[in-house]
């Protein structure tokens, strides 16, 4: 009997919507993709960029066996040196001197043995990701409203509200079946009102009833407002505000200057339009939020992800079917690296690196001989420590910092200066490859074998279904090899993703002084058979309870995980962005992604199809501008900061509010010459989260070349 063709279920490695996919394999080694019909998060649909998944699979370009500097190394002498390299540094320079650089695309088991070492083993916090140019403000905002990063909500809330309120969100793109999910539902229910905050339109305001194309930066003024409107007009829900939070008269007298005419002078709007959203925010009980990078990309993204909290907490629309804030990220395991504290404040299992509780509970379990003690060096903070050579040595995890970073010339310059660069990826040549001394194959998407969860704190397992080229291995495996070298190898004999699953599910399960909100101890200790088998489940799954496909929301109860119980309003007094638009540079320059490609292109830049939507990048501006400026449509125009210049052609469109230009993030030196944009943008953070200001940045256009 000849062979048969295997189906094998996975998750789709883009956006955090997390989508099932069903990957079949034909005995010629073949692959057909299509949308798992059994997947929550999805039930078989697939945009263009999961479903072109399968064109995305050829091995050229891919780094196949371990290189230093730039010659073929075996896997051994490659992670000798690494370790090598590191151990040096450190007993030179001290634990604080190396770091790691992660990414939301790789899987909660390499994420999980990564902060192992770092934290436990090697005793710094110097570990942080490119999830922190995604979601971080909405951590630094949950934690201070909640007391803990949660995110309360399930998908199925956008179809059962009544009205959602999408800020900062571009779901049509950048969340595709989201969007169609919505979209879906406000057809079927034309009573579902949907208002966009942006100061774009964009193809999610096409199904908006109420657009807001607010100034750049203003969301805190027009969330305040709302609060204050909200409480002026009997809206509070006395009893949940007063049996469930604190802070109520502080947030009230921050918020008591946002008149809906100064919100109106502040964010540029029509009174009446300020008015409107007002009165049909306070007018319908079930209310969404979504939020995502035009709330959390800024100087103030924590400020903003509060003003939204505040007003559901005043309203009590939380934890309730078709009701609360929705925080959702970018990356397709941003919230998987969260749980097993990807950032550099974070420990395993939502537990706070600055609580020596927490460090305590950890260390036994790890049985760790230096933990870290304080926190580390946030993403953009880490490579200006690179610059500065307090960082001697990084390793570098699935990710391009040399382009997606803010100020992306500087972190290419403090990596050609560093002493020891290491740089795992897929690819053999990208802008951080370039600069490696040493490189290691890493498996792709279709190779490798984990776990992923999406923005409505789903897990779901991505599968291997095929071998993987040369000689690329997991991630997890190379920082297990290399701890071993280091001198820790009874903590890192793990040979399986599914070893390091079930301990990071037996950590959830410790009792930590009672911020156990993530708590998936149902699954500790789990054999390699359930781990095969594990069907998406959404967290917690304690131990003890049944397996239940039910969306789960937390919060239904009214008990927060801050000290007393309590949810927290928080005054959020209005801080414009960083950078003020002068003679000189008189447009705001706002970056994001297009519908069909994703980051840095080095998986979607390979498929032709993905390329027919947008095919090369561009610079969205007003036809004011565009007319005032002498720039025609299709022309190719320059646009300067005080960091530099790009060219890229004109996009003209009634879209862009005038005053400001948009620049898609994916193209790099690689696919297109000088069109960086990242490299325009200036290194400022908001204060609390260290999340990049990348939406709001300064610069001039012109025509190109300049007469
Ligand atoms: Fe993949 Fe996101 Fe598209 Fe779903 S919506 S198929 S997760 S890119």
């Amino acid at each position: 009997m000849g062979e048969t063709a295997r189906t094998v279920r996975t998750t789709c490695p883009y956006c955090g919507t997390g989508c099932g996919v069903k990957a079949r394999v034909a005995p010629d080694g073949s692959v057909s993709i299509e949308g798992d019909p059994d997947h929550p998060a999805n039930f078989g649909r697939l945009c263009v960029k999961g479903a072109a998944l399968g064109e995305t699979l050829g091995i050229e370009g891919r780094l196949l066996h371990p290189e230093i500097g730039g010659r073929r190394a075996s896997w051994d002498e490659a992670l000798d040196l690494v370790a090598a390299r590191f151990a040096a540094t450190i007993a030179e320079h001290g634990p604080d001197s190396v770091a790691l650089y992660l990414s939301g695309q790789i899987l909660t088991e390499d994420y999980y043995i990564a902060n192992k070492l770092m934290k436990g083993f090697i005793g710094t916090a110097n570990i942080d990701t490119n999830s922190r140019l995604c979601m971080a403000s909405s951590v630094a905002g949950h934690k201070r409203a909640f007391g803990t990063d949660t995110v309360p909500n399930a998908y199925e809330d956008l179809e059962k509200a009544d009205l959602v309120v999408l800020v900062g969100s571009n779901l049509a793109w950048c969340h595709p079946i989201l969007f169609q999910r919505l979209s879906a539902a406000k057809a079927d229910r034309p009573g579902l009102t949907v208002v966009t905050v942006d100061p774009r339109r964009t193809a999610t305001s096409e199904i908006s009833d109420l657009h807001l194309g607010l100034a750049p930066g203003s969301d805190v003024a027009l969330f305040a407002g709302l609060l204050r409107h909200l409480e002026a007009n009997g809206r509070r829900d006395a009893d949940f505000v007063g049996r469930h939070t604190s802070g109520l008269d502080a947030a009230l007298a921050a918020a008591e200057p946002w008149t809906v005419a100064a919100v109106a002078t502040t964010t540029g709007l029509d009174e009446a339009a300020v008015a409107h959203f007002y009165a049909l925010f306070a007018a319908i009980e079930r209310v969404v939020t979504v939020y995502s990078q035009g709330v959390n990309q800024s100087s103030a993204g924590t400020d903003k992800v509060n003003a939204i909290l505040n007003c559901h907490l005043l309203t009590g629309r939380i934890g309730r079917e078709g009701s609360g804030p929705f925080s959702v990220t970018g990356q397709p395991n941003a919230m998987g690296g969260r749980e097993v504290g990807g950032l550099a404040n974070q420990l395993a299992c939502h537990m706070e690196i600055a609580d020596p509780a927490h460090r305590a509970l950890v260390q036994a379990f790890w049985q760790a001989p230096r933990m870290a003690e304080r926190p580390g060096l946030k993403a953009v903070e880490l490579f200006e420590a690179v610059a500065q050579g307090r960082v001697k040595a990084v390793w570098i995890m699935g990710t391009n910092p040399v382009d997606s970073l803010p100020d992306a010339d500087a972190v290419r310059t403090a990596l050609a200066a560093c002493p020891f660069v290491v740089v795992s990826d897929v690819m053999r040549t990208t802008d951080t490859t370039a600069l490696a001394h040493v490189l290691l194959p890493a498996q792709a998407w279709s190779e490798k074998d984990g776990t992923v969860t999406n923005s409505e704190r789903r897990i779901s397992r991505q599968r291997a279904f095929r071998a993987p080229p040369g000689e690329a291995r997991p991630d997890w495996w190379a920082l297990a090899a290399v701890a071993r070298r280091l001198g820790f190898g009874a903590a890192f004999s793990h040979e399986s993703a599914a070893e390091i699953f079930a301990e990071h599910a037996a950590l959830s399960g410790r009792e930590n002084g009672g911020t156990r909100d993530f708590d998936i101890s149902a699954l500790a200790g789990i054999d390699r058979a359930g781990y095969d088998a594990l069907a998406p489940f959404q967290w917690p799954w304690r131990a003890g309870e049944a397996a239940t496909a039910e969306a789960k929301r937390f919060f239904a109860n009214g008990r927060f995980y801050t000290s007393d119980g309590r949810a927290r309003l928080v005054p959020t007094p209005f801080r414009a962005p960083a950078a003020t638009v002068s003679e000189a540079f008189p447009f705001v320059l706002n970056t994001g992604r297009v519908r069909d490609q994703w980051h840095t292109m080095t998986r979607t830049g390979v498929a032709p199809r993905l390329s027919q939507h947008i095919a090369e990048p561009y610079v969205e501006l007003a036809p004011e501008d565009a007319g005032a400026l002498g720039i025609a449509p299709a022309a190719l125009v320059s646009v300067t900061s005080p960091r530099g210049l790009i060219v890229a052609r004109a996009l003209v469109t009634e879209r862009q509010r005038r005053g400001s230009v948009f620049v898609p993030i994916h193209w790099t030196d690689q696919f297109a010459g000088n069109a960086r944009v990242d490299a325009l943008v200036a290194p400022v953070t908001d204060p609390l989260s260290g999340q990049p200001e990348l939406k709001a940045s300064v610069a001039r256009v012109a025509p190109w070349p300049a007469t």
